[in-house]
């Protein structure tokens, strides 16, 4: 990897959208962010913002049953059989390679106030960590669960607490945006895709000087 240092300058604004830990890690790097913490890392502090403070996600407890005897998916999984519904999906695009093997979500309220459901149960019928396996070369595999949903630790927001101003330029430095799910300020009742490509939607319109889309009624 080269070490030279490459000089660019931007004309009009920056757009930053390394993500939830990318975004936050290079703002820091550039000496925007808790300007303490930075010190500590011999960073010098160039504007002192709550950068990563705001790290939130979505919480999963995995109950795992272990079937009375391989199930289906498995049984595709044998390399030979994987092998040729792999070529079945490549040539044909059918058979069992041509989808995915997900399970069932319910959306549920704890409590029958609440404005929108705060649990989601997802029921899986296949493990997240499917591989080739064949008997007596490789063994098969065990179960395992987890969810991805980071956001927040670039928040946007009106109070001193916010790293983003509502049209989610950086508080205090010029022409600098953090368009990504770190600007997200809290967590929706949802997975956090659609959001993530709704505020580039809207980051879009404020970058190109456009009024916001009238609210629709759906
Ligand atoms: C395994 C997994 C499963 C998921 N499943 C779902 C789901 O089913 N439904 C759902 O709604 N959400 C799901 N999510 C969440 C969703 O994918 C993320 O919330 C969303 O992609 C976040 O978008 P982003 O633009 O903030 O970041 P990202 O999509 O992570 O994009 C950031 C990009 O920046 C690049 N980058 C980082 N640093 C640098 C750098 N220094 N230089 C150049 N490029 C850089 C990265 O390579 C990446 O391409 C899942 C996430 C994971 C990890």
């Amino acid at each position: 990897m080269s070490s030279a240092t490459v000089h660019v300058e931007a004309m009009r604004e920056l757009i930053l959208c390394g993500g939830v830990f990318n975004s936050p890690q290079l703002l820091m790097l550039s000496g925007i962010g808790p300007a303490a913490h930075l010190r500590g890392l011999g960073i010098a502090p160039r504007v002192d913002l709550p950068v990563g403070h705001n790290l939130r996600d979505h919480l999963m407890v995995g109950l795992r049953w272990r079937r009375l005897g391989p199930g289906p998916f498995r049984r595709l999984m044998r390399a030979d059989r994987i092998a040729l519904a792999m070529a079945q999906a490549w040539l044909f695009r059918t058979g069992p390679a041509s989808t995915l093997p997900l399970g069932l979500l319910a959306f549920l309220r704890t409590r029958p106030a609440l404005e929108a459901p705060d649990l989601e149960f997802l029921f899986r019928a296949a493990s997240l960590d499917p591989r080739p396996w064949f008997p007596g070369v490789t063994p098969t595999y065990e179960d395992a669960i987890t969810v991805n949903h980071p956001l927040g630790t670039c928040a946007m927001g009106r109070g001193s607490d916010a790293v983003l101003n509502p049209d989610l330029r950086v508080r205090g430095v010029e022409a600098l945006r953090v368009v990504d799910a770190a600007a997200l300020p809290d967590m929706p009742s949802a997975h956090i895709s659609a959001m993530v490509m709704m505020l580039a939607e809207r980051a879009s319109d404020l970058i190109r000087g456009r009024p916001p889309l009238a609210p629709a009624n759906v």
